[in-house]
């Protein structure tokens, strides 16, 4: 039986950024793949938000994907665009790039990290005990691990072997999505009815004919095969012809309906994506809450393998990204609930249009909509706010030359940054090592200006998470640091930072 310190089943957005944050990590990591290859039978997801776009350039990767989407003013609350643009961050703006593309090129990233594919399994249950957990493939092979993380999906095959509930609402309108050519030209953009909102768009620069056809059904049906016959039916009753729709190469039906999972942990068993989440994709978040997920639990899983961190800090993922989910799954349900154009509907829609003109509501939606006003509670109102919040990416004049905050955490280590001014700021000296937390001192002009919130208090001294989140600001001197160091990265680490001080200082 194969042995690994974690076991991820599937490797789709998700799974894939999850494998590469453990691998980062130096962690021993497996992904179990019943496709063969990266490709997908259809397009999926069209692109990321902000905060996942920051992300990305966190691990120093955003480039690659930058160059093969279009950036773009993504984010909208049924139908009414939000402008994103002011925003502080280095990307205000979202990224269109659909998922077939976007996994092709995060694998190959992963392909460049220690990273053991398993592909062309099927994973049929896992079981667990107190010393590790089973992998059990369709072969009849096993794989033993640490911990198993299931990215497989809305079916998740993992969940249910966890026993975990996942419950929510079931749909109450379908749609069907097509990838498919027609003969005759066909009416491209948005079209409403009372039955909600359908779309006709070209894919592949529109080369060949080929186009996605986005067609609500008139009833409810979630369990029948998706056809070209139910396609072409659809779009007669819509745009009264089918423009001689054929040749689909992929169809798929999704629905309005969302779920959660009641727990993302049961055990040495953990759920990240949309084995832990599913909704309407309205709004566009799916596959950027799995990617945060993954970001947020790589770290943390590594250092429990490793022993540096005890397994409770594993219940501090749940904590943080359940409410963020849940969050997600209320707009969407928001947004749905808005899309009819029923007379009664359509005012509430045109109310709410109007009150995104205003740049309080429109900021705090960008915020929602985008990631970037993202809170984790780490530490009571009290606390300076950036605690809990991304770390912004600001320029930074370090020992070693100009740097910026992202910069440092491309290799997914936590960072502990002094703020001092110029005067005191030896550019000369190197410090000493200390360990897995890189402390840097460097100057900052700032702005210290966060979405949403505004300007905000300049620290003296700031620790980041390797998610970009952080977990404490003050002075160096504050007792606090070295509960927040030991908190999120073990008492070794809290210890060798310390002792780094303590050399400095003399
Ligand atoms: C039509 C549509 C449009 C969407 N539009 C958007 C959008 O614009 N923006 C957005 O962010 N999101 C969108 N989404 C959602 C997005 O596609 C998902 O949120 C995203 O794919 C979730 O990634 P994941 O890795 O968690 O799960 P998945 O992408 O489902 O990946 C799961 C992986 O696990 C594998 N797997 C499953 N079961 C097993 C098993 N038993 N054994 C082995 N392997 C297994 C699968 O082959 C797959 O590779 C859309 C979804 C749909 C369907």
């Amino acid at each position: 039986m194969d042995k690994h310190a974690v076991v991820v089943c599937g490797g789709g957005p998700t799974g894939l950024m999850l494998a590469a944050e453990l691998a980062l990590a130096g962690t021993d990591v497996a992904v179990v793949e019943r496709r063969p290859n990266q490709d997908l039978p259809g397009s999926r997801a069209g692109g990321l938000h902000a905060r996942t776009i920051e992300v990305l350039d966190q691990r120093g990767i955003v480039d690659r994907f930058l160059s093969a989407g279009t950036t773009a003013q993504v984010a909208s609350f049924a139908g009414t665009s939000i402008d994103i643009s002011d925003f502080p961050t280095r990307h205000p703006y979202g990224l269109a790039l659909w998922q077939n593309a976007f996994e092709s090129i995060l694998a190959e990233w992963v392909g460049e990290l220690p990273v053991a594919f398993h592909r062309r399994e099927e994973v049929t249950d896992v079981t667990q005990d107190d010393d590790g957990a089973i992998v059990h493939l369709s072969g009849g092979r096993r794989l033993s691990a640490q911990y198993v993380v299931g990215c497989d999906g809305g079916r998740s095959v993992v969940r249910k072997a966890a026993g975990i509930a996942f419950e929510g609402w079931e749909p109450t309108t379908t749609s069907l999505i097509a990838e498919l050519r027609t003969r005759e030209a066909p009416q491209l953009g948005i079209k409403r009815d009372a039955r909600g909102q359908h779309g006709i768009g070209p894919i592949d620069g529109g080369d060949d004919g080929w186009v996605r056809v986005v067609v609500r059904e008139a009833h409810a049906d979630d369990d029948a095969e998706p056809t070209l016959e139910a396609v072409r039916e659809a779009m007669v009753e819509v745009w009264g012809t089918d423009f001689g729709a054929h040749d689909p190469r992929w169809i798929s039906r999704f629905g309005d309906g969302a779920r959660q999972a009641a727990t993302y942990r049961a055990g040495r068993i953990l759920l990240a994506g949309d084995a832990a989440h599913v909704h309407s994709p309205v709004g566009g978040q799916g596959m950027g809450t799995g990617l945060q997920d993954a970001v947020n639990l790589g770290w943390k899983l590594a250092q429990v393998v490793t022993g540096s961190s005890p397994d409770s800090l594993l219940d501090t993922y749940g904590a943080e990204r359940h409410p963020v989910a849940a969050r997600v799954i209320q707009g969407t349900l928001a947004q749905t609930a808005l899309m009819p154009d029923e007379p009664r509907i359509g005012a509430v829609r045109d109310i709410v249009a109007s009150l995104l003109v205003d740049d309080a509501p429109r900021r705090r939606l960008g915020g929602m909509l985008s990631g970037l006003d993202l809170r984790y509670e780490l530490g009571g109102r009290a606390v300076h706010p950036l605690v809990g919040r991304r770390m912004p990416d600001l320029d930074l004049e370090t020992a070693s030359g100009p740097r910026t905050v992202f910069s440092f955490l491309h290799g997914g280590r936590p960072l502990l940054l002094e703020l001092r001014d110029d005067a005191n700021l030896d550019l000369g000296q190197p410090t000493p090592d200390s360990g897995r937390v890189q402390f840097i001192p460097a100057t900052c002009r700032g702005p210290w200006e966060l979405p949403v919130l505004g300007t905000v208090a300049a620290p003296e001294a700031v620790l980041v998470r390797p998610d970009g989140h952080v977990a404490w600001t003050g002075s160096l001197d504050d007792p606090a640091l070295e509960v927040a160091l030991e908190t999120w990265f073990g008492s070794a680490a809290s210890r060798a930072v310390v002792a780094q001080l303590a050399a400095v200082a003399a």
